[in-house]
């Protein structure tokens, strides 16, 4: 079974786009850029254009490639204060003079839809999470459309960045998964991903899992998005392992769009929490 992040995706901006109509607010998504990193670019064009289709309001600040964690900050800070903006999202990764954590505690947690402010981060360990991080709330989503059981199920997850793989595993564990979360030091890699009923990649390297990794009827969900001869693909070789897998993500089309809808569900949250309507 394909696992279509695409189609489902579509399906839950049309209810958000209701959800927005009918809630009488224009939540206001603003998005922090910075230098001229084409994926960067990209991401944060779709963002704005998925915006677009579902009635939130987008601005941007773009900052040049050389600009300092202060300056950064301060771009942060005004749209903090800027009582219009409802959701504020740094574009990640930023260039390596600027101090990433700093940047990210600078956003208001209340304005922080992308859910990396350490108060946020803490909320999702705490089992109260405010804001899930967009692509493993995406995730779970689409697991859960396709009733997918998690409870009592062996996950694994390859790569423990903090705005994929370790809130993910903190999602799966308050699901009731048995995690196990793996990253460049673990040994024998494939020992443990063969024991997963549910395998997630998250590291960024094509061809990361390939189908004697893989236990037969696993659910494979790719997030690795990677550029090989110009082209998109996953950290997945997805023809080996679709023969092995029950369920499989494919790149495009599989966590990437469902990751842009969770943002744009936290940030109709954050209009509503910001103007005390039920969330
Ligand atoms: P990241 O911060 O670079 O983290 C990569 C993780 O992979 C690290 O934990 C690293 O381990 C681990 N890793 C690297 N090589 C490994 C190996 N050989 N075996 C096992 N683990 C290994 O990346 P990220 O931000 O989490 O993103 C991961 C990928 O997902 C990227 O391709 C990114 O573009 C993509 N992504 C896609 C979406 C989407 O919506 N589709 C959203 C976010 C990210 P260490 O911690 O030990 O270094």
């Amino acid at each position: 079974m394909i696992l279509d992040g695409k189609q489902v995706a579509a399906d839950r901006l049309e209810i958000l786009k209701a959800e927005i109509r009918s809630s009488g607010l224009f939540p206001q998504l603003a998005t922090v850029l910075m230098g001229d990193n084409p994926a960067s670019r990209l991401y944060v064009k779709l963002k704005h254009e998925a915006c677009g289709r579902v009635g939130i309001g987008s601005a941007g600040k773009v900052l040049p490639a050389g600009a300092t964690t202060a300056e950064v900050v301060q771009a942060v800070e005004e749209l903090n204060r800027d009582t219009a903006i409802d959701g504020i999202l740094v574009q990640l990764p930023l260039p390596p003079q600027v101090a990433t954590p700093l940047v990210l505690e600078a956003v208001d947690p209340g304005k922080d839809v992308d859910g990396f402010h350490p108060c946020n981060l803490g909320r999702l360990l705490a089992g109260s999470p405010l804001f899930v991080p967009a692509t493993p709330r995406g995730i779970l989503s689409l697991l859960g459309h396709y009733h997918i059981p998690v409870a009592g199920r062996h996950a694994v997850v390859v790569g423990r960045s903090v705005e994929v793989g370790r809130p993910l595993a903190a999602l799966l564990t308050t699901a009731d998964a048995t995690v196990t979360l793996c990253h460049s030091k673990t040994r024998d890699l494939s020992a443990i991903t063969r024991q997963a009923e549910i395998l997630v990649s998250a590291v960024g390297r094509p061809r990361t899992i390939t189908a004697p990794m893989v236990r037969k009827g696993a659910v494979v969900v790719d997030v690795g998005t990677n550029y090989v001869d110009g082209k998109l693909c996953g950290d997945v070789d997805y023809a080996g392992v679709s023969a092995v897998a029950s369920a499989i993500t494919p790149v495009p089309g599989g966590v990437g769009p469902m990751t842009i809808v969770s943002l744009l569900e936290n940030t109709l949250r954050a209009a509503r929490m910001r103007r005390c309507t039920p969330v």
